[in-house]
């Protein structure tokens, strides 16, 4: 595909630094790049590099722009990625990246053929209006999340100036917006009531986004544990959908009550288990795994500490149910991998992914809720023994949104058409 004039088209990607962020819009620009006709920068800071090494290794023809973090002063010295601090530093993350105008102006003035348009994570609206007003081009908005969470956003914009409001209200001047969900899962009703809010129908459901291939054993990183120990370990298991895989995504720590609330509910329950440990934000202390646990489930369950190759483990047949935030880069993992999803919802927009999913369609099951909130561990041990079996209807609901799932993205697919008829306005 290319435009009406023949040309390449030039857009310059800006994903927020966050891995729930940055790893859908690698698996976006990737569906991109294989439609062909665009050429794609994508800016990143130089701690967030490793991100790309797949997909620039998979499409060489992409351009990656490193522009060095700039400095806050909530935000301490050498950071550059959400994972870590906390979720309060949300804003003043995106608010250090609009210090990026100056040097992004300068690289498009200095290019021989300037991006056409900035195709950027809608966490960065708040400054990327002065960025295409004073070069004259389009913003396209990607917000990794689904149609209800936008919906609700747009419903209740506040009157009072916040972050989230501005967000939301500069949304409505993206001449486009991408969402990593699908009209099979939400239904039209959200997509359409976007389209409203926005004034326009330049809006699409392109989900879900597959992780790449090549990038899926260093999908964010170099796991912890060599992927292929891991994957062995799921092989040595031979029963179909008999391991619990216990994660909080990139950004979330547990405190100690949690962690041994978790740990005795993982040991008694007697399931095979894979358990991804993060340590605190700053690296230095060690996670809070409650003394002797690793030694009392040696062989029948792993901790891994640090980075788990996540959509690997996810896509592993032996993978029964997946303990989750809900944080929705996992959720449509879990989604890909048939893995029933056990949901702890913990902030943002995890609360809405399960009303969605829980309450409203009944294909995953709510264990706990909240930030600092100390599961049962009694309730805990019975979810996790029943979430293996087979015939469970939150399972069996599930698998069916899964089939709805892989026939969007696939050739001919809602998303799937999506994604070409973007490409299309985008070059017309
Ligand atoms: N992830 C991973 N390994 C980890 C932690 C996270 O691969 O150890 C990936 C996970 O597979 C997902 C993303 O990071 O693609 C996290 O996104 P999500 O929206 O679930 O949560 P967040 O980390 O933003 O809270």
């Amino acid at each position: 595909m290319s435009s009406s004039s023949g040309k390449s088209t030039h857009i310059l990607v800006i994903p927020y630094p966050a891995s729930g962020h940055i790893l859908p819009h690698i698996d976006l620009i990737h569906q991109l790049v294989i439609r062909g006709g665009l050429d794609i920068t994508v800016l990143v800071t130089p701690k967030n590099v490793h991100f790309l090494n797949s997909l620039v290794s998979l499409h060489p023809t992409i351009e990656t722009l490193v522009l060095p973090f700039p400095s806050h002063p909530n935000i301490p010295a050498g950071v550059e990625n959400m994972q870590d601090v906390t979720i309060d530093s949300l804003a003043d993350i995106s608010i250090a990246f609009g210090q990026l105008c100056d040097p992004i102006i300068h690289w498009f003035r200095s290019h021989p053929c300037p991006p056409i348009a900035i195709f950027c994570d809608t966490l960065f609206n708040p400054w990327t209006h002065r960025l295409v007003s004073t070069l004259g081009i389009k913003t396209i908005g990607f917000m990794p999340t689904n149609a209800q969470f936008f919906f609700n956003c747009f419903s209740y914009i506040d009157s009072t100036p916040s972050f989230a409001s501005e967000i939301t209200l500069k949304t409505k001047d993206n001449w486009g917006l991408l969402i990593n969900s699908f009209t099979e899962l939400e239904g039209d009703d959200k997509f359409n009531g976007i389209k409203g809010f926005m004034k326009h129908d330049r809006v699409w459901g392109v989900g879900p986004l597959i992780p790449i291939k090549a990038g899926n054993k260093e999908r964010g990183g170099p796991s912890s544990v060599p992927a292929d120990e891991l994957m062995a370990w799921l092989d040595s298991c031979q029963v179909d959908k008999s391991v619990v895989y216990v994660g909080f995504g990139s950004q979330i720590r547990l405190n100690k009550q949690q962690m041994e609330a978790l740990g005795n509910a993982l040991e008694k329950s007697g399931v095979r288990f894979i358990w991804a440990v993060k340590n605190d934000h700053d690296h230095l202390v060690v996670p809070l795994i409650p003394s002797g646990f690793e030694d009392r489930v040696a062989g029948r369950g792993l901790v891994i500490r640090g980075w788990v190759p996540q959509a690997l483990i996810l896509s592993h047949p032996a993978v029964g149910s997946y303990l989750t935030h809900f944080g929705w880069g996992s959720v449509l993992e879990g989604l890909i991998g048939g893995v029933l999803l056990l949901a702890w919802p913990m902030q943002v927009d995890h609360f809405s992914n399960a009303t969605m999913l829980v309450d409203q369609m009944g294909v995953a099951i709510r264990v706990c809720e909240g930030l600092t909130s100390v599961p049962d561990s009694e309730n805990l041990m019975k979810i996790f023994t029943e979430s293996i079996k087979e015939d469970r209807p939150e399972r069996i609901a599930w698998m069916k949104l899964r089939e709805k799932a892989l026939n969007a993205i696939k050739k001919g697919g809602s998303s799937y058409k999506a994604i070409d008829d973007f490409v299309t306005q985008l070059q017309s």
